[in-house]
């Protein structure tokens, strides 16, 4: 009998055995989708392989093979065995990352209307209203939303009505009288042909001549890619080198190839830049994939992806399952970023898997940073990848000057505030009176992070994590304290910046009554203020996930493109890739938060942010300077930054880490235990932790269990148990084990967890 081992979209830790009808042998192919009967349901699955044999007892048939095409490429597929075995994670929960998402939870439909996965059901060509900027003038006295939305025009050029909508409520009035005031014009055209590519047409861009050193890159890069054997590049480039445009030349030359590219960038919200810059040089080749999308969208988009119509995926951690034809080019932009590590249900690592991606398709991996991460640094040393450099700005642009303000010995500038220190301050001033831009970097949110009672000295913490609650100011529109407790804008609050919680800032001390708490710490809502109050005439804006998320980001950083700001303030997300040819100044506020994190890469992370932010600074014709405020001034994270000496910091660095066994040498497996009690979840980490020193061979070290960093989040205790060996095979091993034997320890209600290559410590 003909059977097929159907791996299913549900937490199993192996695929099971169905037969397949006659009539759907044909279509009954690895990676093709199947619809096959589990108990009572039905549910779609993905075909592992197929073979002739003895069927096992009460076989049951495969219902129906949608898919024309299988819907997973064969390439993809063993990246998602791959991918499953190495995390540990079940084969099942890993398809789901790449299952096309229309049809996933629909698995009934598409029994009773396999039509879904028509084309002709997608997006058709239809008319669609388009706004685009006016000849007219920015009218006076705009509100906030007709201004957001001007602004928003603008930046982007032109787009569909229906999109500004989805935004703002009001924005069909709105642009009926921004066009009567000849800010706005409308326009009708044909609805965008590829439904996913948002915002209509960027202005084709082009190509400027390569520099030497961008030009000797891309020679490489291509010479790989016609060679056709894989290979992984580090791309090396100092921040303002003009990587994008390496990256799209070998973009250009893997599609003279006919093959497929997937490019992964940090957080798609956060560069929307970025992305215009992809499709202003290859248009409606580019999908882009965010979680914007309708599923509709996404489901057009994959199956254009899939079929080979669009070539370019571009997106975050999450595109490196886009099902692009014949795969040849993988890009991971920023590769130092953390966030390509998912850090729930499966937690893999974007940036390794897609040079497992890539060599599976026996295609090219291209890995860039001005800041590479130590695992590329020494997959470089170790000779599995090779570094291409760009030493210098693509203009030729100076680096900023980098200096650094001791705090302890310099005393507040005019704001009294010791943290808006006066070296700092005249250097804003000197900006400003230059009509130039400044960005200060502040890596804590909120007004101030700590409450603290001045009788007592207990800080007021949530009730649910072991955190500090932060104070913010002003209400932030959609927290949900604002439906369930009717809070008013303007009360202040008290926050956690790990659940939900948000209290009204109380009167008095919540531990002992007394009225003496005090505010406690800088944010950015409180240091956006202090400038206000302090450059009365400078336009202040601020970034962070307060005022911005998704696309209203976009809004704040098109505004600082348009000049409508001079001072930007704002968290990491101030720091990540944006051209801002007027940003001359850079501050950072307190430089020592990052290094005080209890994690074995503090110093790395800090290092890189420094240098990120820093490389905001003079990217455009006038010089830049950079002024690191800080106590520790001897660090080397920031000492190294103050010279922009990468090697340098990497060598140090790479010595410690060899010294203390820790990553890129030796490997590490994090076994995160939690419960609602916290005796279950200490007993289970001591069990667990007993099994795996059963189970290790000798050279694989054991520690704890320990209470996490974050001991206590949402209502869970958490507990951790680390293995840690420079024996790859060994690790792998002790693990297996104790996977294999978890269920014997973990009592009902512990979860367990395994995270292999940690990259979140708390
Ligand atoms: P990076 O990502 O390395 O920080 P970008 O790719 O953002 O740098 O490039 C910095 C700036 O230099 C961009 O404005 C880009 O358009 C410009 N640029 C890149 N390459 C060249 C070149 N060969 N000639 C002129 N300008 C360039
Ligand atoms: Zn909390």
């Amino acid at each position: 009998m003909l059977l097929a081992d159907v791996a299913l979209p549900i937490p199993l830790g192996r695929a099971l055995t169905y037969s397949v009808p006659a009539a759907e042998a044909q279509r009954v192919v690895a990676g093709a989708r199947v619809v096959v009967p589990l108990g009572g349901r039905r549910v779609v699955g993905v075909v592992l392989g197929k073979r002739e044999g003895e069927p096992p007892p009460k076989v049951r048939a495969i219902l129906s093979a949608p898919d024309d095409t299988p819907a997973v490429p064969e390439e993809l597929l063993d990246l998602l065995r791959e991918l499953s075995s190495y995390y540990f994670a079940p084969l099942g929960d890993v398809l789901r990352l790449a299952l096309p998402p229309l049809e996933r939870d629909l698995a009934k439909e598409l029994v009773q209307q396999p039509s879904l996965f028509d084309e002709a059901r997608g997006v058709g060509a239809r008319k669609v209203l388009f706004v685009e900027p006016g000849e007219g003038a920015e009218p006076e006295r705009l509100t906030g939303q007709a201004s957001a939305l001007l602004a928003r025009v603008r930046a982007v050029g032109s787009v569909p009505l229906a999109r500004l909508e989805e935004r703002w409520g009001g924005a069909r009035s709105i642009v009926k009288r921004l066009v009567a005031a000849g800010a706005l014009k409308t326009t009708m055209r044909d609805a965008p042909e590829v439904p996913f590519l948002r915002d209509g047409g960027a202005e084709p861009d082009v190509a400027p001549e390569l520099t030497a050193p961008q030009a000797a890159a891309v020679e490489s890069i291509v010479g790989a890619l016609r060679a056709g054997a894989p290979k992984t590049f580090l791309l090396h480039g100092v921040t303002g080198s003009g990587k994008t445009e390496v990256y799209m030349r070998a973009i250009a030359a893997a599609r003279e190839l006919e093959r497929g590219v997937v490019v992964l960038v940090p957080e798609i919200a956060l560069t929307p830049q970025l992305v215009a810059r992809y499709r202003a040089r290859f248009g409606d080749e580019v999908a882009v994939i965010h979680s914007h999308l309708t599923p509709k969208e996404r489901h057009g988009m994959w199956h254009k992806l899939r079929g080979g119509k669009v070539t370019v995926a571009i997106g975050a951690r999450s595109a490196l399952f886009a099902p692009a034809n014949a795969l040849g080019l993988v890009i991971v932009d920023e590769e130092h970023d953390t966030s390509f590590k998912q850090e729930e249900g499966v937690r893999y690592h974007a940036r390794d898997m897609a040079i497992l991606r890539a060599f599976r398709a026996r295609g090219v991996c291209v890995l860039g940073s001005a800041t590479p991460s130590l695992e590329s640094e020494h997959l470089v040393r170790t000779g599995r990848a090779e570094r291409l450099r760009l030493p210098e700005r693509a203009r030729a642009q100076a680096m900023p000057r980098v200096e650094t303000i001791d705090l302890r010995r310099m005393g507040p500038g005019p704001t009294g505030d010791r943290r808006l220190s006066l070296p700092l301050h005249r250097a804003i001033e000197a900006t400003l009176a230059a009509k130039e831009q400044a960005i200060l970097f502040l890596n804590r949110r909120g007004f101030s992070p700590s409450v603290r009672c001045e009788a007592c000295g207990k800080m007021e913490s949530c009730p649910s994590c072991s955190v500090a609650l932060t104070f913010h100011k002003r209400r932030v529109p959609h927290a949900r304290a604002e439906r369930e407790f009717g809070l008013d804008h303007g009360s202040g609050t008290l926050r956690c910046h790990y659940c939900e919680h948000e209290v009204r800032l109380p009167d008095r001390c919540r531990a002992c009554g007394a009225p003496a708490l005090v505010l406690e710490g800088l944010g950015t809502e409180k240091l956006e203020e202090t400038l206000k109050t302090a450059f009365p005439e400078a336009r202040v804006a601020r970034l962070d996930r307060d005022v911005a998320t998704g696309r209203a980001i976009e809004d704040v950083l098109a505004k600082v493109r348009a000049r409508e700001v001079d001072i930007l303030v704002g968290t990491q997300m101030v720091t990540k890739g944006h051209d801002l040819p007027h940003v001359t100044l850079v501050g950072v506020v307190n430089a020592d938060a990052a290094l005080s994190l209890p994690d074995f890469r503090a110093s790395e992370r800090a290092f890189q942010l420094l240098v990120q932010v820093a490389g905001r600074a003079g990217r455009g014709d006038a010089p830049g300077r950079v002024l690191i405020q800080t106590y520790d001034p001897e660090h080397s994270a920031i000492a190294f930054a103050l010279r922009h000496d990468v090697d340098g910091f990497i060598a140090h660095e790479l010595v410690d880490r060899k010294a203390l066994g820790y990553p890129p040498y030796a490997r590490v497996v994090l076994l995160r235990i939690d419960a609602t009690e916290e005796q279950a979840a200490r007993e289970a980490g001591r069990r667990l932790g007993d099994l795996a020193r059963e189970v290790a061979e000798p050279g694989v070290l054991v520690l704890g269990p320990a209470p996490a960093p974050l001991a206590r989040l949402r209502n869970r205790f958490r507990f951790r148990v680390m293995l840690r060996s420079e024996d790859r095979a060994a690790l792998r091993r002790a693990v297996a084990a104790v996977e294999r034997r978890r269920e014997e320890v973990a009592s009902s209600g512990v979860r367990v967890a395994i995270d292999v290559d940690p990259v979140q410590l708390l």
